[in-house]
């Protein structure tokens, strides 16, 4: 029966505490530059930003009769923006004031917003002015009024606010500072929207101390990784860390590494709004990056970029990876075109643990390990596992199970969603729908998803939520459907700027006597342009559409999903 424990020490408890207050407040950090901004060259320092948050918590925290934007615990601010200077600074802004706020996805249609915006029972947005016409349509549908929504960065756009105009304000102003708000246990911070195991994106309610918990469980990683003879994460000389912040801040990986990380370990990060090979390497040698935050995916293009080897990358240090299966053959291609002295650090998480659960070991760490390139890593401190057979009872070592894991990190559960939060968080375990193989000296191994959830570019690709937009097309064209997820050749794939992701949704149909009489080339037609004006780019079929006669189903309905993976693999091979 295996039953594993992290080997290392666990973290200090802290009494609740604001994620705020010990971001910014209880930390002797000296001040540094904080911020970059890839595109404009504007940088902020630590004290600059600091002020900034103070500023931005008291106006947003004043009440609408003295001029400010009224928001307290009770509000829900839905986050809706790439990358940008701002973000941070608005979810340190919330955190202080003690308002929650939900990170949503900023490649999200109208329609998915709506659901974020819904399930999440939002009372405001802070949207980019990129995507403010997005967030106004979604707000409309879900009954948000206009004077609920601002512009968090760029452009003033319909009369609508920005974080700035409002940061100007309060300094104009001179307003009288607003205080950080105290905090009690297990009080939600913000929502992480996740498919969980199946189903469509839940709300997942993190809270302040799930934060500071798994800060702290890190910061113990980190020692032990630093006392091992060769530790991978440190620049030379004390020298700062500098990162390039490309992963989505409104994923619990780029949140972590961009927003909260750099103030623990104090750190600068340069960012921009997204993943473009070209700029990041253009700004790796400007900025001296010493770190690359990294999803498998992001990796493969860069090792694949004819102008990698062109590049001067003798800044970085390290690549941390995370968000999805990490082939060591990858991690080890890309150390070498780096010249062999970048280290390839890989972590396993997901949101319902705040951020992590497992971590790559190192030679000599704790005198315990080695280097296990075949291993996704070992336990992060104060955390417990388990592997569970399919009928419940426990696996043995070596034997692939589900992996349930537990520990001051497991979030609250699924907002608003007690029967999803029930079947997911059982008895302070948390059921992560992974099967994991776990050695008798602590290395697991990931083993594939039992869950239907794909992992595309990093991010999640629920079937269930493409198969209920497809059932929803309102043209009456199809009577059943089952998607998953096969290998596609990256011609298939075509010039989507994506050639890591080699892993594409598939729809198999039963067509309706209507669809039947229209014919399987035009309902492919009218499928693929609903599905794009509902769900982001990257939950298209890219594995394409296959029509049958009755989709595979066991007696009680589910979907015999590896069966139709199996046979579309062989009717390929046979081509
Ligand atoms: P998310 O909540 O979006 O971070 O997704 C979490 C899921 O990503 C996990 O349940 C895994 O299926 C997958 N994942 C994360 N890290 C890894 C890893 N190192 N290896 C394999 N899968 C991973």
């Amino acid at each position: 029966m295996v039953h594993v424990k992290s080997f290392l020490p666990d973290p200090p408890t802290l009494p609740p505490t604001n994620i705020s207050t010990f971001l910014l407040d209880s930390r002797d950090v000296p001040d540094h530059l904080l911020y970059i901004d890839g595109l404009s060259g504007q940088r902020r320092t630590r004290n600059e930003f600091k002020e900034r948050v103070g500023l931005a918590r008291t106006i947003l925290g004043s009440k609408v009769e003295n001029g400010g934007v009224g928001l307290d615990s009770q509000c829900m601010v839905a986050i809706f923006s790439e990358n940008c200077m701002e973000y941070a600074t608005l979810v340190l802004a919330l955190c202080s004031l003690a308002v929650p706020f939900a990170l949503c996805s900023a490649y999200a249609t109208q329609y998915e917003l709506a659901h974020f915006l819904r399930i999440s029972k939002a009372t405001h947005i802070f949207a980019h002015s990129d995507l403010l016409e997005t967030a106004l349509g979604s707000a409309k549908e879900v009954g948000i009024p206009t004077s609920g929504i601002h512009i968090l960065e760029g452009a003033r756009k319909h009369g609508f606010y920005s974080l700035e105009n409002y940061i100007s304000k309060a300094k104009s102003a001179n307003m009288s500072m607003i205080a950080t708000k105290p905090v009690t246990r297990n009080q939600l911070a913000f929502l992480l929207f996740s498919s969980g195991t199946t189903g469509l994106p839940k709300a997942v309610a993190i809270s302040h101390n799930n934060v500071i918990d798994c800060t702290l469980q890190s910061l113990v990683w980190l020692q032990s990784i630093l006392a091992s003879p060769s530790p991978p994460v440190a620049p030379p000389n004390g020298q700062l860390n500098t990162a390039l912040g490309y992963l989505p801040m409104y994923h619990t990986f780029g949140l972590h590494s961009y927003c909260l990380r750099p103030f623990v370990v104090p750190s600068t990060v340069v960012l921009i709004p997204r993943w473009n090979t070209n700029l990041a390497l253009y700004l790796i040698p400007k900025y001296r990056v010493t770190t690359l935050p990294s999803v498998p995916p992001i990796i493969q293009q860069l090792s694949n970029s004819p102008d990698l080897t062109k590049t001067d990358m003798s800044s970085v240090i390290s690549i941390a990876s995370g968000a999805a299966y990490l082939p060591p053959v990858l991690a080890q291609k890309v150390s070498q075109q780096l010249g062999g002295a970048v280290k390839v650090v890989h972590g396993y998480g997901l949101s319902e643990v705040t951020i992590s659960a497992i971590n790559m070991t190192v030679e000599g760490q704790l005198g315990r390990w080695k280097y296990n390139p075949d291993a996704t890593g070992a336990l992060i401190p104060g955390m417990e596992a388990r592997t569970v057979r399919e009928d419940g009872s426990e696996a043995e070592y070596g034997e692939t199970g589900e992996l349930w894991l537990k520990g001051p990190n497991v979030a609250l559960g699924y907002y608003g969603n007690p029967k999803a939060t029930k079947e997911t968080f059982v008895d302070g375990w948390v059921r992560t729908g992974d099967n994991f193989k776990i050695d008798r000296e602590g290395y697991f191994y990931f083993q594939d998803r039992a869950k239907d959830i794909m992992k595309i570019s990093g991010m999640q690709v629920s079937p269930a939520e493409i198969e209920s937009t497809l059932l929803n097309h309102p043209g009456g064209l199809i009577e059943d459907v089952a998607v998953a997820g096969v290998q596609i050749s990256l011609d298939q794939t075509g010039a989507n700027n994506d050639e890591l992701s080699r892993l594409g949704p598939r729809a198999w149909v039963v067509l309706t006597e209507k669809g039947r009489s229209l014919g399987e080339k035009r309902v492919a037609q009218e499928l693929n342009d609903w599905l794009k004006s509902r769900l982001s780019r990257y939950k298209q079929l890219t594995g394409g559409i296959g029509f049958v006669s009755e989709i595979p189903k066991i007696a009680t309905g589910k979907v015999l999903r590896r069966q139709l993976v199996e046979n579309y693999a062989k009717e390929t091979q046979g081509t």
